[in-house]
C-alpha cells in the first residue's frame, strides 16, 4: 500500500467507524455466530500475492462485524464498560505511526516524558496524595500498563522482593547465593502468602499462581456489604500467623467486579498498624519488621474519583498514603481505548530492584532533568521491554474533553444507575435489589414468590429471567452469584447509554420477569 491508497484508504475505515458509531443501536449488541464461524470463512493459508484494499475493505462488514459483540453499545450492560472515544482512536494512529519499541527514555524522549506528565495529571484529578506523583517527597510515580492483572503482577513481584529484603540478610538477587542462603530463601518463601478477598478480581490469585506464593482469599460477609472490614482482616492476619505463614501483600478493592463494593481503607490501615504478630516477628527475628504491601485495585470504579464527593465518599486518600500501590483502567471508564491501565506507587525503587535485570548491558546511571528528578526507565518499572506510546491516547483524551466532562459523565452515568435500581426496588413483587446501586452497578435477583421457597427455585426464575433476556440480542447483562443466590449485574456507564436505553432495558426486564412468573 502506497502513500496515495494509504489516503483513500484511512478515508474510507474514518468513514467507517463514524457510520458503525453512528448506527450502533441498531445492531444487536452480542454477536451470534457459531463457534468457528470465521474458519469457514477464511482460506487455511495466507495468500501468496497481496490483496487490494477494495477486497479487504468488504471483508469487515462481510466477515468481521458479524463477529463482534458491540462493547459501546448502548445497550451493554454486561461485565464494565470497555471504553473507546474519537480522540482516543486518533492518538492509537499517531501511536501506530510512530511506532517503536520505545523501552528507555532515548528511544523517544516524548513517549516517556508524556507518560510520566498525564499520569501526574490524572493522579491530581482522582485526589490520589502527593507521594504518588513523580515529584512526589517519596520518589513515586505512575506507569501505564496493559491491564489491571499485570499491574497486580507487576505490584506483587515487588512487594514479594521488598519483603525478603526487609525480614531476611540474604542478598536475594546474588546469582551466587550459598546453599545456606538459598535454603533459607526458599523456606522463607514458602512461607509467604499472598491476601484478598473472595470478592477480589481473580487477577490477584492468578498473579499469586505465577510467582509460586501461597494465596489466601479471606472471606467476605453479605452483612458487611461484601467489603473487607477491620475484624475480618485482623482475624485473617491472626490465622495466618498461627499457622506460620507470612502475609506480606494484600489486594483491596475500590469497586469489587462482583458488586462494586469498597472495601474499608481505613479499617485495613488499622488493622495492619495495630497487627501484633508483626510486631513480635520484629523482635524475634531482630529484623525489621515486615510490612505488608497494600495494592489497591481501583480497576474500574476508580475512575470516578475524578469526582471530588466521590474521593470524599470513599475517604481513600488518607489511607492510601500509607498503601503501597493503585491501579485504574482508563481503558473501562474513562473514554481511553484499551489498553490504559494506570498503576502509582509510592517508591519507585521497589519496581526498580524487583525487575531490574538490564542495569550490567546498558549500565547507564540515571538520567536527571533540569530540575532534578531523575527520569524514569519505564522498562524497569514492568514486565515487558517494550513498550507502545500509549500516554497519547490519555493525552488527547484530557485535553478533549477536560475534567469537567469526564465527571459530568461520571456522574451522569452514576445517576442512570440509581434511576435504574429505584424503578428495580418500585416492583418488589418481581425483583429483589441485592447490592446497589454502586458505582453505576445493580444486583438483583427475582423476588421471592412464595414463603418458604426454595435458594434453588429462586435461582430458576433468575436464570430464566437472565437467559432470556440475552437471549433477546437486545441488550446484554451479566450474572454472578453471592452466597449461593444467583444474581443479575446491570451497569448503566457505557458512553452511549442514555435514560432511554435503560428505561427500555427495565421494561424488557419487566415484561420478561412477568412472563417467567406466569409459565
Ligand atoms: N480488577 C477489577 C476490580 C476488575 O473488575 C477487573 C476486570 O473487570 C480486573 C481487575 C481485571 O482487569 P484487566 O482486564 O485490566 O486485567
Amino acid at each position: 500500500m502506497d502513500s496515495q491508497e494509504f489516503r483513500a484508504a484511512a478515508a474510507t475505515t474514518t468513514d467507517d467507524i463514524v457510520n458503525y458509531f453512528d448506527n450502533l443501536g441498531s445492531r444487536d449488541v452480542v454477536s451470534s455466530v457459531r463457534p468457528g464461524y470465521l474458519r469457514t470463512l477464511l482460506p487455511g493459508e495466507a495468500p501468496q500475492e497481496g490483496e487490494p484494499w477494495e477486497d479487504i475493505h468488504k471483508d469487515i462488514e462481510a466477515k468481521i462485524m458479524p463477529g463482534i459483540t458491540h462493547w459501546s453499545h448502548p445497550n451493554f450492560h454486561a461485565f464494565f464498560p470497555c471504553a473507546t472515544s474519537y480522540p482516543s482512536i486518533l492518538a492509537d494512529l499517531y501511536s501506530s505511526a510512530l511506532s517503536g519499541a520505545c523501552f528507555n527514555w532515548i528511544c523517544s524522549p516524548a513517549v516517556t516524558e508524556l507518560e510520566t506528565i498525564v499520569l501526574d495529571w490524572l493522579a491530581k484529578m482522582l485526589g490520589l496524595p502527593a507521594c504518588y506523583l513523580s515529584t512526589g517527597p517519596t520518589r513515586g510515580g505512575g506507569v501505564i500498563q496493559g491491564s489491571a492483572s499485570e499491574a497486580v503482577l507487576t505490584a506483587m513481584v515487588a512487594a514479594r522482593d521488598k519483603y525478603l529484603r526487609e525480614t531476611t540478610k540474604i542478598p536475594i538477587r546474588s546469582s551466587e547465593l550459598s546453599d545456606e542462603d538459598a535454603e533459607a530463601l526458599a523456606i522463607k518463601r514458602s512461607r509467604m502468602v499472598a491476601l484478598a478477598t473472595t470478592a477480589t478480581h481473580s487477577s490477584a490469585r492468578k498473579a499469586a499462581l505465577i510467582l509460586g506464593v501461597r494465596f489466601k482469599a479471606i472471606p467476605v460477609r453479605a452483612e458487611d456489604g461484601y467489603a473487607l472490614t477491620k475484624p475480618v482482616l485482623a482475624a485473617a492476619l491472626a490465622e495466618c500467623r498461627a499457622k506460620g505463614l507470612e502475609p506480606f501483600f494484600l489486594v483491596a478493592t475500590l469497586g469489587t467486579t462482583d458488586t462494586c463494593a469498597v472495601d474499608d481503607f481505613a479499617g485495613i490501615s488499622a488493622a495492619l498498624e495495630e497487627d501484633p504478630d508483626a510486631a513480635l516477628a520484629e523482635s524475634e527475628s531482630g529484623i525489621a519488621k515486615g510490612e505488608i504491601w497494600v495494592h489497591v485495585d481501583a480497576a474500574y470504579a476508580g475512575a470516578a474519583l475524578v469526582c471530588p464527593e466521590v474521593q470524599e465518599a470513599t475517604g481513600l486518600a488518607g489511607p492510601l498514603a500509607r498503601f503501597h500501590s493503585f491501579d485504574v483502567n482508563m481503558h473501562k471508564w474513562l473514554l481511553v481505548n484499551f489498553d490504559a491501565s494506570c498503576l502509582y506507587v509510592r517508591d519507585r525503587d521497589w519496581l526498580v530492584q524487583a525487575l531490574s535485570v538490564n542495569q550490567a548491558v546498558y549500565g547507564k546511571k540515571p538520567l536527571v532533568d533540569a530540575d532534578g528528578n531523575d527520569v524514569p526507565d519505564y522498562r524497569e518499572w514492568q514486565i515487558p521491554l517494550g513498550r507502545r506510546f500509549r500516554s497519547l491516547k490519555i493525552w488527547f483524551v484530557l485535553r478533549s474533553y477536560g475534567v469537567r466532562a469526564l465527571q459530568a459523565y461520571i456522574r451522569r452515568t452514576m445517576r442512570l444507575g440509581e434511576e435504574f435500581a429505584g424503578w428495580v426496588k418500585g416492583r418488589p413483587d418481581l425483583f429483589e435489589v441485592l447490592t446497589g446501586p454502586s458505582f453505576a452497578l445493580t444486583v438483583f435477583r427475582m423476588a421471592e414468590r412464595s414463603q418458604g421457597q426454595s435458594l434453588e427455585e429462586r435461582n430458576a426464575l433468575t436464570k430464566a429471567l437472565y437467559e432470556r433476556v440475552n437471549a433477546t440480542g437486545k441488550l446484554w447483562l451479566t450474572s454472578t452469584e453471592l452466597d449461593g443466590k444467583l444474581a443479575i449485574r446491570l451497569m448503566t456507564a457505557v458512553r452511549t447509554t442514555e435514560r432511554a436505553h435503560v428505561k427500555a432495558a427495565f421494561k424488557t426486564l419487566v415484561e420478561v420477569a412477568t412472563e417467567v412468573i406466569r409459565e
